[in-house]
């Protein structure tokens, strides 16, 4: 029987860039598969549900696991791997904040239901019919699982002990995970595996941002060509660099597109999209209501731009039925 670290990798609400990204290890993912012994992996090796309920509490060093919590059936392997898992860790944006299917937190329950199997212009469903959660047929029954009021951030459901930013995560800060985690050497609970330093300061076009941005629009990407050795953000573009924990290496500004906050906050910011939206305002050079208007023109989804990762982890969490 194989002595190995035993390690777990689960998808929640996911969109599968974070399964992904294991594999952009490249050649490093032989010396994690070297160093410790995968027990599940869903995604890409045949184990199933019950092979983790047969094992034994705590039995397994550390499941790593993505996506935002949405379903019941989400929310049951959550309790289940946290319960066989000495070291749970949110992996991927989705997992620390809520990300992208966070978004989905603007609406209600019903208002999504509605939309999607009714009213949307490419539905066609005479008879309203929505998805059941018990479905009886010649004698079989099964069940499915349940959508939940609301997407949740995994430690909104469960306890979690570290998280690993980005969408997805960087192979680097997967790899110094691995490595921490064999070595026994991982900072105290609770924290998040990346620097605690804004990305501004990783970005090679530091040098070139005024100590005053003073805006009187915003841009869109598609809007402009950026000058590639300049600051976005110095050139009308809302990069969120500035308010945004770093550890990516600047990787979007490297390819001249501004940062859109994957990584969340720093530490000790406790509404990351508060946070942005302050720092942007900061920013603009109008006083008149007429030209805080038209600056605020350039930003046509503010929460999309704000939240764009963290609504599910903001203060007002999104819209109550
Ligand atoms: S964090 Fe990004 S890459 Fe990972 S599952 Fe969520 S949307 Fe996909
Ligand atoms: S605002 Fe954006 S482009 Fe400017 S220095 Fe910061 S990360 Fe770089």
């Amino acid at each position: 029987m194989s002595t190995k670290p035993k390690i777990g990798f689960y998808w929640c609400a996911s969109c599968g860039g974070c399964e992904e990204s294991v594999v952009d290890l490249a050649e490093d993912v032989l010396m994690v598969v070297g160093a410790v012994d995968i027990v599940f992996w869903p995604c890409a090796m045949d184990f199933k549900k019950a092979d983790v309920e047969a094992m034994p509490d705590k039995s397994i060093v550390a499941t790593l696991l993505n996506g935002a919590i949405r379903s019941s059936e989400q929310e049951e392997m959550a309790h289940l791997l946290r319960r066989k898992s000495q070291v749970l860790i949110a992996y991927g944006s989705c997992a620390h904040t809520g990300g992208v299917p966070g978004l989905a937190n603007q609406f209600t329950r019903e208002q999504i239901m509605k939309y999607v199997y009714e009213d949307a212009p490419t539905m066609v469903n005479d008879k309203k019919t929505r998805p059941q959660t018990h479905f009886k047929e010649d004698g079989r029954e099964t069940e499915l699982p349940q959508l939940r009021n609301v997407v949740r951030a995994l430690d909104q459901v469960v306890d979690v002990d570290y998280y690993i930013p980005g969408c997805p995560p960087t192979p680097k800060l997967l790899k110094d995970a691995v490595l921490a985690l064999l070595s026994g050497k991982l900072p105290p609970k609770g924290s998040v595996l990346a620097p605690n330093i804004a990305v501004c300061q990783q970005c090679k076009r530091n040098d070139s941002k005024p100590q005053d941005i003073s805006l009187t629009e915003f841009k869109r990407p598609h809007q402009i060509i950026a000058d590639p050795e300049k600051c976005l953000l110095a050139q009308g573009l809302p990069c969120l660099g500035p308010a945004t924990r770093g550890g990516c290496d600047a990787v979007c500004i490297q390819g001249n597109m501004p940062c859109t906050g994957c990584f969340g906050p720093v530490d000790n910011v406790h509404d990351h999209g508060a946070k942005i939206l302050s720092y942007l305002a900061s920013t603009a050079a109008g006083k008149e209501q007429k030209d805080i208007t038209k600056t605020l023109a350039g930003i046509p989804d503010p929460v999309g731009t704000f939240y764009r990762y963290g609504l599910a982890k903001c203060v007002l969490r999104g819209k109550v039925s």
